[in-house]
């Protein structure tokens, strides 16, 4: 795991965390999604980014709200960065997840979900919470994947 640092998050004590929403960057390369996730113009920002090669790259704090999910909604829930955890996945959208980078996600999702005690309803992509706006991970995520790993109930 390396840290780097964004100014794109809000410090927090004490929030819940519910969720895990799965993103990809949709950019060409990981140097330019993580400039991006850097910039204080653009004001996005994930907790980790994880690497074509399945490098984990944390952004800002578990504790912490990053700006992943925008205008969001989930059952009863809405604004979902304040109860939550977000992933990028490097993937400009269009080309298959490597193994080593789904290895990856599955081991971070994994210690999450067991920390948070998240469901595995609640681990969802960009698409569901804000199914007007975003297509991310898209139809190349194996979301089977993370169901036959016990930690997701999507297909
Ligand atoms: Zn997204």
């Amino acid at each position: 795991m390396i840290k780097l640092k964004t100014p794109n998050f809000e410090v927090c004590n004490n929030r819940k965390i519910k969720y895990i929403i799965i993103h990809y960057t949709d950019m060409k390369t990981l140097s330019s999604a993580i400039k991006r996730l850097q910039s204080k113009v653009a004001k996005v920002s994930c907790h980790y980014i994880i690497s074509k090669k399945g490098t984990i790259y944390q952004l800002v704090n578990e504790k912490d709200i990053a700006w992943h999910a925008g205008i969001s909604k989930w059952g009863k829930d809405i604004n979902l960065n304040d109860k939550s955890i977000g992933i990028e996945l490097d993937n400009n959208g269009f080309e298959d997840y490597p193994n080593k980078q789904i290895k990856s996600l599955i081991k971070l999702i994994k210690k999450i979900k067991k920390k948070y005690k998240i469901r595995k309803n609640r681990v969802l992509g960009h698409s569901h919470i804000a199914p007007d706006r975003k297509i991310d991970p898209g139809p190349k995520f194996p979301w089977k994947v993370l169901n036959r790993n016990n930690l997701s109930n999507l297909y």
